[in-house]
């Protein structure tokens, strides 16, 4: 291993005293999606880091949601790398003082502690050893989002993202872990709709010709619904909880439902969004009257030779410098990383902490898996 590589690697041994204390830091506050002053204040935390490394730091700022930072570094006219991950968490407040960062049997546990905390401190410990040597291989754009676990369903922090990131030559994002080192490259998306269907009230045993069944109405359309289905494109529909009506002598004069649809491709959604919009209109019992609408959008991140090949180059890099071998894999749950996609960036996700069971009090990371992901970082950023 070439000896600038080799320092970098001894200064992360040197380190895990200093790592330790930030990651414990960024986990022992509440900053769930839902408290924005919890979220920007981690925010103006790390602020204050990468500006003391020499980082140009500034905020996309939102009334309902915790604000984007973004922080640049070095020669934006070279060609420019993006470092993403989220300061927010699943968690409501309260849980960082019921139960702070721990450390039991090489495990770390606390809110956000996997999702994402320690990919938090991963990138930070590289800013800091990276920028001691004077990097300049490619400037280095840092985008963290404030409002990621909720999908960005109160700010434009998505199109943000997308400007932010066009240009960048290679996407990192430092999610969650995966046990088995899978790197991720190509994720689900999500899209929810809520159907609701009005009819006419009638009672059933008096005049029933004059009702006109909301429940009857919705049973055609979820039954159109689920045909739009197809396995070998990757769009799978749901109509997973379903309502109506609200007592057996009634025509109901009220119904609804909520679909949820995961996709890998636009293509895939952009069909199955076209076919929604017929079967609004269409009317099986007359006079009642379909709306559908969007009430949760999380975007996938497409599946691209780019990301393969960049994962292929990366893993081949990791066992140089004498790290565990990595693979690409394809999960169900989202991220940003589906922006850096969309806006043409070769992407490699889930470079964090390993660990389980996130977005659950059972999270943890392993400690370890803190010091090695941060070496496999940096060789990363130094080789690729
Ligand atoms: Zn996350």
């Amino acid at each position: 291993m070439e000896e600038v590589l080799k320092n970098l690697f001894d200064e992360v041994d040197n380190s895990h005293e200093e790592m330790m204390a930030l990651w414990k830091k960024l986990v022992n506050r509440d900053c769930g999606s839902g408290n924005k002053a919890g979220v920007d204040s981690v925010g103006r935390d790390i602020q204050e880091i990468l500006e003391g490394l020499g980082f140009k730091v500034r905020f996309h700022e939102y009334e309902k949601a915790g604000n984007m930072l973004v922080a640049d570094y070095g020669d934006f006219s070279k060609p420019f790398i993006v470092l993403t991950g989220h300061m927010d968490t699943v968690f409501k407040d309260g849980q960082a003082a019921e139960r702070p960062f721990t450390v039991k049997d090489g495990k770390a546990y606390g809110p956000g502690v996997l999702d994402m905390k320690g990919g938090v401190t991963i990138l930070l410990t590289a800013m800091k050893l990276l920028t001691k040597i004077g990097y300049d291989r490619y400037g280095i754009r840092i985008i963290l989002a404030g409002d990621e676990e909720v999908g960005h369903g109160s700010s434009h922090a998505g199109n943000d993202f997308l400007k932010e990131a066009k240009g960048a030559v290679m996407g990192f994002n430092m999610e969650t872990g995966f046990m088995d080192n899978g790197i991720v490259i190509e994720r689900k998306g999500c899209r929810r709709y809520r159907i609701d269907v009005d009819g006419v009230g009638a009672h059933a045993g008096n005049n029933p010709e004059d009702g006109r069944s909301a429940v009857e109405e919705l049973c055609h359309k979820i039954l159109d619904i689920q045909k739009l289905t197809d396995f070998e494109e990757g769009t799978t529909l749901n109509c997973g909880v379903i309502g109506g009506g609200t007592v057996a002598n009634a025509i109901p004069e009220h119904a609804w439902c909520i679909l949820d649809i995961r996709f890998r491709t636009q293509k895939g959604l952009d069909r199955v969004d076209k076919a929604l919009k017929e079967i609004e209109k269409k009317v099986y019992v007359p006079d009642t009257k379909t709306t559908i609408k969007v009430i949760l959008d999380v975007p996938a991140m497409e599946k691209r030779q780019e990301s393969i090949d960049l994962c292929e180059r990366a893993n081949t890099i990791a066992i140089e410098a004498g790290l565990a071998p990595i693979h690409p894999i394809a999960v169900g749950g989202g991220s940003d990383s589906a922006f850096l996609v969309y806006a043409g960036v070769p992407t490699i996700c889930a470079l964090g902490v390993r660990g389980e069971f996130n977005h659950t009090v059972r999270e943890y990371a392993v400690v370890d898996s803190l010091f090695e992901r941060e070496k496999m970082l940096l060789a990363l950023l130094m080789k690729l």
